[in-house]
């Protein structure tokens, strides 16, 4: 694909149609799916004192942690990150996270240790400086599914100027494109540079900035936003979209305006491996699929006439700013998913409309 710099033109939307599914939970009603989310043995709540960020106390372990070495304390935010990253290890307890298995064999303590890396807001701590904490970092970014989806990295390294969003990094012949920003590590940085370096940074939204400067000057790449997500901050990016698209970046990649959760949100979708980033405008929670309707900037009817725009995108992969990946089992699978969404989603806002369709 052509990906000259600002490389990017008007392109019209085609229709289409994939074809493959994983875990994820059945999230709307009147849907057959074969989704399923993996179960994780709960513990009991245990009665802690009322939870103050600030003081000595907010860096201590809670007590819903398993006793061992590794432990969340009281400044976590609830992000999901060490959840999906290290399920075997952290669950949701008390509205926080907590260990509720102390990593039992390398591969999980590995994964536990790229998701104390990935906290936002260094919630995951050990009770003893881990001696292989270096070969941990050394694993970033994070091959996401090297089989199906080749050259697709996460990140990790998750930001709190971010809200604990995920930053992905595509590999590309002719320029790679990182998704979103996590937070600038000099040692992340010379990871991705061996990889080829970024061409492109791609920011979804106005919220998942970040640390877009550092990463900016580290790799003189040409960052993308929408102009209707422009702030101060982000005033000197390099492409601002203008209306509401679609626009193509070379023939791979497709950026589509999906107002709602900001007026500028924007979802990228990369077409060779049937993948929507989907950045804030549509999520995969643990309890299932969400808009955050509390954190819209637009109408819940704007967000979900967005949502809607889904539909004709040939996409079997979602991968969201924040909770968990899903895949698809083909287009259908997608498109009942997200009609069903929608649906209920008016139902519940029948204010707004009682049918879509
Ligand atoms: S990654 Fe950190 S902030 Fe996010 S849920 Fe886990 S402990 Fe909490
Ligand atoms: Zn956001």
């Amino acid at each position: 694909m052509a990906m000259a710099n600002k490389a990017i033109i008007l392109a019209s939307i085609g229709s289409v149609f994939p074809s493959s599914v994983d875990k994820l939970k059945k999230s709307s009603t009147g849907v057959q799916n074969n989704f399923r989310v993996s179960r994780i043995p709960s513990i009991k709540a245990v009665q802690s004192p009322p939870e103050s960020a600030t003081g000595r106390w907010a860096r201590q372990r809670r007590p819903q942690n398993v006793d061992g070495d590794f432990f969340v304390d009281h400044t976590c935010i609830d992000c999901d990150t060490c959840r999906w990253m290290a399920p075997q290890v952290f669950t949701r307890v008390g509205e926080m996270s907590a260990v509720y298995k102390q990593p039992a064999c390398k591969e999980d303590r590995l994964k536990a240790l790229q998701a104390l890396l990935s906290c936002p807001t260094s919630s995951i701590r050990t009770e003893v400086p881990p001696p292989d904490i270096l070969e941990a970092q050394k694993t970033f970014p994070i091959p996401i599914e090297e089989k199906k989806l080749p050259g697709v990295y996460h990140c990790g390294y998750h930001s709190e100027k971010s809200y604990g969003a995920t930053s992905y990094l595509i590999i590309h012949p002719e320029g790679n494109i990182l998704i979103d920003s996590p937070k600038f590590t000099e040692r992340l940085a010379s990871k991705i540079e061996m990889l080829g370096g970024v061409h492109y940074m791609f920011l979804t939204h106005k919220d998942d900035v970040a640390d877009h400067k550092k990463w900016s000057t580290r790799f003189s790449c040409d960052r993308i936003l929408h102009s209707e997500d422009v702030e101060v901050c982000t005033d000197d990016v390099e492409t601002k979209l203008e209306g509401s698209g679609p626009w193509s970046l070379g023939e791979d990649i497709m950026l589509v305006h999906t107002p709602g959760h900001t007026e500028g949100s924007v979802c990228l979708l990369y077409k060779p491996l049937k993948i929507l980033f989907t950045g804030d405008h549509l999520l995969m929670r643990e309890s299932g699929l969400d808009i955050m309707e509390i954190y819209n900037k637009c109408s819940v009817p704007t967000q979900l006439d967005s949502v809607k725009k889904l539909l004709d995108l040939d996409f079997n992969w979602m991968i969201p700013g924040h909770g968990r990946r899903i895949e698809f089992k083909d287009v259908q699978e997608k498109n009942d998913v997200l009609k069903s969404f929608v649906q209920e989603k008016y139902t519940q806002h029948s204010s707004a409309r009682t049918k879509w369709y």
